[in-house]
């Protein structure tokens, strides 16, 4: 079976294009009194973006902190916080719920949209295909590029259990609002890292077992704007990433990511390490599965001048050992795409462990 891929329905691209965000939305407020919920990250708090978000009068403006990767039980919290915000204003629903930030904050305003019309806890719909009733309707607007948080088919979640998303075909935005000035200010570090999670998604793609036509073109495409941007770095880097950003998310939607990713969620989970920098990390010691992506990584690390945490796992408890192990192993899509169907032969729980114990 081939799947029926949904896509974001509409994008707007170019710079300056947030000031376009009242205008898109006004066909959303039909009813007079009717709310739109702004997510934005609170490192945003007193900075000009915030004047800058066109609030109406009836609108929320909802501040997230996603010094943490967002968590189910935060997701419910703010999900409860915007129903009672608009119980207060006699609604029972926001007409849209925009996310503006990076992939953590693109993945919250997701997963409320999502359960603002889905009982129970966000925790219940970690997996695939569990949602069953359509989200508000979502937009996203990032202010880092790399995870294409904006064009996937999935909120990452970290439960009670397990990292894992919610991957449905109603967590895809309803609208992306690409603007290359609102990446601009992000700190150094953070843009290399959140970069790299996009290089990394290249690289996994294009060597993949589940490799095809659709990915190839999408994942091609980014990797050679991942290379301009992070060994040449133009005057247009800004612009270069955003699209690379969103090819990356377009490429693994119809392939899958894989030895990196799968190892950086148990690293994320047991260590709390960030998606980006957990992905940095684990790639610098995959050279045996990925050697020419690791070498020019390498060369992106010297380029921009990026130092590695290194030592991350030196103290970790056996029990923390193995739990990291078992959410690696849980992803077997990721370890199929990377090593084929026989996966199991060739990744061992031995064999995880010993890249763990690197780090
Ligand atoms: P992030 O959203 O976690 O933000 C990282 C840091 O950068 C935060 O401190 C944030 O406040 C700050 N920040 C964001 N934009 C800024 C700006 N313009 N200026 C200054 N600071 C800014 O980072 P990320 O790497 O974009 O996202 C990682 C998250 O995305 C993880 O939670 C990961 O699980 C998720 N993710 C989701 C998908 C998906 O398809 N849904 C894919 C990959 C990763
Ligand atoms: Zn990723």
């Amino acid at each position: 079976m081939f799947r029926n891929f949904k896509t974001v329905d509409r994008i707007v691209f170019g710079r300056g294009c947030f000031n376009q965000l009242d205008d898109i939305l006004a066909a959303r407020r039909a009813s007079a009194g009717s709310s739109i919920v702004f997510v934005v990250d609170d490192v945003f708090k007193g900075k000009p973006l915030e004047q800058r978000v066109p609030l109406h009068r009836q609108d929320l403006l909802l501040w997230v902190n996603v010094d943490h990767e967002p968590k189910t039980t935060y997701v419910d919290q703010l999900t409860a916080q915007v129903r009672s915000a608009m119980l207060e204003r006699g609604q029972t629903l926001p007409v849209g719920v925009i996310g503006i930030g990076g992939g953590s904050t693109m993945d919250l305003s997701k997963a409320i949209s999502l359960m603002l019309t889905n009982p129970g806890s966000s925790a219940d719909y970690q997996g695939w295909d569990l949602i069953k009733i359509p989200a508000v309707y979502h937009a996203a607007v990032p202010t880092l590029s790399g995870t294409g948080a904006e064009v996937s088919r999935t909120t990452v979640l970290t439960g009670p259990q397990k990292k894992l998303g919610i991957n449905s075909d109603f967590t895809v935005f309803d609208q992306a609002v690409l603007d290359p000035e609102l990446i601009a200010g992000a700190p150094r570090q953070q843009r290399f890292y959140t970069g790299m999670d996009c290089y990394i998604h290249c690289i996994e793609s294009l060597t993949g077992t589940f490799l095809n036509a659709f990915s190839k073109a999408y994942g091609e495409k980014s990797l050679s704007l991942c290379q301009e941007v992070f060994l040449e770095d133009g005057a247009d880097s800004d612009d270069k990433l955003m699209m690379a950003s969103f090819f990356g998310g377009m490429s693994i939607a119809y392939s899958q990511v894989g030895v990196c990713h799968a190892l950086s969620y148990g690293l994320s989970f047991v260590l709390g390490a960030h998606h980006g920098i957990g992905n940095s990390i684990v790639f610098d010691y995959l050279e045996e599965f990925y050697p020419q992506g690791v070498a020019e990584f390498r060369q992106m690390l010297v380029k921009q001048q990026i130092d590695l945490p290194r030592g991350l796992t030196a103290g970790i408890s056996e029990a923390q050992m193995e739990k990291m192990v078992e959410v690696a192993l849980v992803l077997e899509p990721l370890w199929e795409n990377a090593l084929g169907k026989q996966w199991r032969q060739k990744m061992t729980r031995e064999r995880i462990r010993e890249l763990y114990r690197r780090m």
